[in-house]
């Protein structure tokens, strides 16, 4: 409740700061408040619980390892195919490895077994197993956090902020 989650200019997620320090960033006009959750800090203060700054930061992209773990975070443990969630999900290569297709954010997803048995050696299109949404890079380490803490049930006022929570 105390955190405050800091969009750039752009309305990208660029940190999470404590209530403390979004409120003195407003205060001194170098962001403004987005979202608030109506309780007072002072007389007209709401609360922040999302800011944006007012002058874009440039932060140098810092990469997320590809990893199984982090792929199945970022598919919300969901089949991408079928859309079943839950254990024994495997990673399909969108186009098949033996095709060329690489280890990529942008080509790998969760798969259930059933879907890539079924899938097998073929693209989406071929084997008519449109995926949910197409596979992309997180924007940023800090995007993992975030859309962890709104999956969490805190925060659900981040949500549409974060692209793919
Ligand atoms: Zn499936």
């Amino acid at each position: 409740m105390s955190k405050v989650l800091v969009l750039n200019a752009s309305y990208e997620p660029l940190n999470i700061t404590s209530w403390r320090r979004a409120v003195v960033l407003i205060i001194k006009g170098k962001a403004e408040r987005i979202e608030h959750n109506g309780k007072l800090v002072y007389a007209d203060l709401p609360l922040p619980t999302v800011i944006r700054l007012r002058h874009y930061v440039r932060v140098p992209y810092k990469e997320i390892p590809l990893t199984r773990r982090n792929l199945l975070h970022r598919d919300a443990h969901t089949c991408q195919y079928c859309g079943y969630a839950g254990d024994g999900l495997t990673l399909d290569h969108v186009l098949p490895r033996s095709r060329g297709g690489g280890d990529t954010w942008e080509n790998m997803v969760a798969a259930c077994v059933r879907c890539n048995v079924k899938k097998g050696n073929r693209t989406p299109k071929e084997a008519n197993m449109p995926l949910q949404s197409p596979p992309r890079r997180p924007y940023s380490s800090l995007y993992f956090e975030v859309s962890r803490q709104v999956r969490s049930g805190i925060h659900q006022e981040w949500r549409k902020y974060v692209i793919g929570t």
